[in-house]
């Protein structure tokens, strides 16, 4: 038995425990967001490098035993894969609050299985509420698919999230429109600040910042109409509502005001590879690890014990701000987000 096999709770050198682990299943997408992949897509791995349904089913498992009680699945677009409900099952056989990511264009083939399989929390990412705009951020047509994918779910009582990433000069005019969503619909509307990754064409002028967002709606709906809402455990968003709407909306500022703090994340990308952190561009190959029988739990620790205090030691704008730092960073569809 190796040291490592003892442990319980993965905890890093700053008292972190991580307990929430966000899998990658797949590298490809039906989208092309601009903010998220070239019009080309990136280089995919070759299929038997990725993961397959059983090996993701073990990793589930040995991470469950090391304290993990909260899995996401992501992507690409995790719908795409073929077995997806195959890994479903399995996950929902395991104890844990299981959870999905998604563009939603493909929800209307699966809702019956998400609920049959008590998948309730799903994120839904949405940066636009007019047709002509989803074409020029996604590159696809889908908007009425996923205007009607979005009803779906909210009509049989699924636990809502939308992402929008807020691109300045692309949707940052639409916040208002976005927050009225939360009106009528018991949904939480998340607006995620613009984030490097290589070759997505950061700059720092892009980014809608956290001040700006309440900024823009505090002039709109009048301030004392916003009520601050109180933090939830390991929060990514800091949360507010509009005075008498349904649902609320959040702000995830990972760039200008991160949360590293209550971080509790970990991510296993589709090919296998854990990362400590989102902005990290190091990652441990776990795949080849279990494939030819190595420590896995070991290596596990190792990448937790070097997480770093703040964005993977870019604990400045002008750290984050020099391409060098973050370019070898695979873009999000890659590491999933
Ligand atoms: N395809 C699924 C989707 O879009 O929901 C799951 C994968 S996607 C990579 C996960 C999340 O990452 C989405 O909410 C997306 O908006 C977000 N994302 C992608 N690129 C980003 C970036 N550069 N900055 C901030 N968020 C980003
Ligand atoms: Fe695809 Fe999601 Fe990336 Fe858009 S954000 S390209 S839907 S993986």
């Amino acid at each position: 038995m190796s040291p490592a096999s003892n442990i319980h709770e993965l905890k890093d050198t700053f008292g972190r425990i991580h307990n929430y682990l966000r899998i990658s299943l797949i590298e490809k997408c039906n989208l092309r967001c601009k903010y998220c992949m070239p019009a080309d897509g990136i280089p995919l791995s070759p299929k038997a490098s990725l993961m397959n349904a059983e090996e993701i089913l073990e990793f589930a498992r040995i991470f469950v035993g090391l304290g993990v009680n909260k899995i996401r699945l992501t992507g690409g677009e995790p719908l795409l894969r073929k077995d997806i409900y195959d890994i479903l099952e399995g996950l929902s056989k395991l104890p844990v609050d299981l959870s999905l990511t998604t563009n939603g264009l493909l929800i209307d083939r699966h809702v019956d299985n998400f609920l049959k399989l008590g998948v309730k929390n799903i994120n839904f990412s949405l940066d636009t509420l007019r047709e002509d705009r989803f074409f020029d951020i996604t590159r696809r047509t889908g908007f009425a698919k996923t205007m009607d994918n979005f009803r779906l779910l909210h009509d049989q009582g699924f636990n809502l999230k939308i992402n929008t990433v807020l691109v300045k000069g692309t949707n940052e005019d639409e916040l208002v429109d976005l927050v009225n969503l939360t009106k009528d619909f018991n949904v939480s509307v998340r607006f995620i600040e613009f984030m490097p990754f290589d070759g997505n064409s950061w700059d720092r002028s892009k980014m809608v910042s956290e001040k700006e967002v309440l900024g823009q709606l505090g002039s709109y709906f009048g301030t004392e109409r916003i009520s601050s809402l109180p933090n939830e455990e390991n929060f990514t968003a800091r949360k507010f509502k509009i005075v008498g709407y349904l649902g609320d909306f959040g702000i995830i500022s990972s760039v200008t005001n991160p949360f590293c703090g209550t971080c509790n994340r970990i991510r296993l990308t589709a090919n296998g590879r854990i990362k400590n952190c989102l902005f990290s561009n190091k990652e441990t190959d776990l795949l080849t690890a279990m494939r030819t029988g190595e420590d896995v739990e070991k290596l596990i620790l190792e990448s937790i014990l070097k997480k770093k205090a703040v964005r993977a030691g870019m604990d400045s704008m002008e750290k984050l701000s020099d391409p060098a730092l973050h370019s070898d960073n695979r873009s999000m569809i890659a590491i999933g987000g």
